[in-house]
């Protein structure tokens, strides 16, 4: 079996082949570590190999890991599940970015639990972009309004989009989800230049982030091929 710095090696070297074939800078495109149901011994290890962003989808999983990980400098910390309203403070206390924000009100509890005195929370907005009637995220249409709206708020800072596609399709049908979310990000850039960097396509996991990354992908999260698979 290949050590979990084994295979941050080779998850970066296809990032790195991928960002090269389609002609982009190699420090385009960020590693987000999936350590969900993954012990904190796994991400010492990850951590070890140099990784330092890990993404969690359980909040008091990762919050016991944050304790316990608390003697590592560095660590950047991303929360990628669904949020229900109940849990926002504590997202908004111990977390550095929240990739699957789909409604106003939760953007604005974030917001107002973020302490002013640590840096803005970084969000992306999450789409339901294969319109699947099980999966969280808005739709398109919706996002020219969410953004207007978490633009506004002082203790956010508006990174960008994130999506699951339909994992069903074929490698051409992948790619044309992720090229829709990119094609949406440019166009609320262009609509919207002051409500954040906007600067951030989170896709692409272990079986799909080469053609994520084909499209503009700028985070992938790879969780299955750094850990191995999940119980
Ligand atoms: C679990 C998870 C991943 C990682 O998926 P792998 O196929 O194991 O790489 C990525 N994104 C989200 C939102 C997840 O919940």
């Amino acid at each position: 079996m290949s050590s979990i710095a084994d295979n941050i090696e080779s998850v970066t070297r296809r990032i790195q082949k991928a960002t090269l074939a389609a002609g982009r800078p190699v420090e385009s495109v960020h590693l987000l570590a999936v350590s969900k149901t993954r012990p904190a011994a796994d991400l010492r290890e990850a951590f070890a190999a140099g990784q330092r962003a890990f993404g969690e989808s359980y909040l008091q999983e990762a919050l016991d890991k944050i304790a316990a990980l608390a003697d590592l400098d560095g660590l950047e910390w991303h929360f990628i599940g669904p949020i229900q309203s109940n849990k926002t403070r504590q997202i908004a206390a111990s977390f550095d970015w929240v990739h699957g924000v789909d409604r106003l009100k939760i953007a604005r509890r974030l917001s107002e639990q973020r302490e002013p005195q640590l840096p803005p929370l970084n969000i992306c907005l999450q789409v339901n972009i294969d319109n699947e009637a099980s999966k969280s995220g808005c739709r398109l249409e919706e996002l020219p309004e969410l953004v207007a709206g978490v633009g506004q708020l002082a203790n956010l800072r508006l990174r960008g989009l994130m999506a699951i596609p339909d994992p069903q399709q074929d490698d051409q049908g992948l790619r044309s989800s992720f090229h829709r979310l990119a094609d949406a990000l440019a166009e609320l850039r262009h609509r919207f230049p002051d409500a954040g960097p906007l600067d951030t396509l989170s896709m692409g996991m272990s079986d799909d982030l080469e053609l994520a990354i084909a499209e503009g992908a700028t985070w992938v999260r790879v969780g299955t091929a750094l850990f191995g698979a999940r119980n």
